[in-house]
């Protein structure tokens, strides 16, 4: 019967209140789960909740549902339907919190949905204590919902061209002026396309590759900016916000440190977000090897999201 519904927005409170409410039902040897057993699985989960509430002023069926009173997880089997009430608030509950602009359906909001769904149940509410209406501390939770709901992750990303002459050396964004410039399919900038890959590594997106492969003639000559706004829009779509970007560019010549500015300000704008969270260093490879020969230029990156 659940599977009709998403609990995807549900935080883990939420999801244990509607497990809690099918205990009460069994408890009850309900044939349905109806808006009592989910009350019950609230005040279960979220006592705090309640705390005004004097539940001997309530009805005997709702008072009779004290936490103490349900069975344990280990004595329930089988389907349990939802009553048709209870289903219209497990489908009001997420509508309201998005109106709230709230990130998860937390406890709050499913008793906002219930006593909203029910005037006669919001008049017992209100004359057992309950201060306030739920739906307007449901928008004061608002800020610690979404500081309880709050995942970050990191992902890291590499990329390496060849110098060459009569190419243009495109790095973060800018031309930087030199005498050789990177070969690649599109513009060989190493700092935006290992940005691209630690932001896809840090959503689980897969990489650049993928995305923007090299045998796609649609790619030639395009500009990194253009790989960043794109993978800015992924990451958009999966509600993931770039925190933080922290990279090296590996280079023996020429002096990068004064083009950073330059670069931070280019690549913010295609990130959508401010020059104070993209740092850039830049390292020689003390004459050794490819990059120290000045064959080649390399860059690493970390980047960090948030959801
Ligand atoms: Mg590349």
């Amino acid at each position: 019967m659940f599977e009709k519904f998403s609990f995807e927005k549900f935080n883990d409170e939420a999801r244990r209140c509607i497990f809690m409410a099918r205990l009460a039902a069994i408890t009850e040897k309900s044939k349905n789960i109806g808006l009592p057993h989910v009350l019950a699985g609230i005040r279960k989960e979220s006592p705090a909740i309640f705390r005004n509430v004097n539940w001997a002023k309530l009805p005997l069926k709702l008072a009779r549902l004290s936490p103490e009173n349900l069975h344990s997880a280990s004595q329930s089997t089988g389907e349990i339907p939802l009553d048709a009430k209870a289903k219209r608030v497990l489908v009001a509950a997420p509508e309201l919190a998005k109106k709230l602009h709230a990130e998860q359906v937390t406890p709050t909001h499913l008793l906002a949905a219930i006593l909203a769904s029910d005037a006669r149940l919001r008049k017992q509410f209100k004359k057992a204590g309950m201060a306030q209406a739920p739906a307007k501390s449901a928008g004061s939770e608002r800020g610690k919902s979404s500081e309880r709901a709050r995942i970050s992750r990191s992902g890291i990303g590499y990329d390496l061209h060849r110098l060459a002459v009569n190419r243009k050396l495109m790095i973060g964004g800018i031309e930087v002026p030199f005498e050789k410039g990177s070969v690649g399919h599109s513009d060989g900038d190493v700092l935006g396309h290992a940005i691209c890959d630690a932001l896809l590594g840090a959503a689980g997106l897969g990489d650049i590759g993928t995305h923007f492969p090299d045998t796609d003639p649609q790619w030639r000559g395009v500009s990194s900016l253009v790989f960043l706004r794109q993978v800015r829009q992924y990451l958009e779509r999966k509600n993931w916000k770039i925190r933080h970007i922290d990279a090296i560019v590996v280079a023996e010549r020429p002096k990068l440190g004064p083009h950073f500015p330059a670069m931070r300000e280019v690549l913010a704008k295609a990130l959508a977000i401010s020059v104070e969270q993209i740092n850039l260093k830049a390292k020689t490879h003390e004459g050794l090897g490819e990059i120290g020969r000045g064959e080649a230029l390399a860059a690493h990156v970390i980047a960090t999201i948030e959801s």
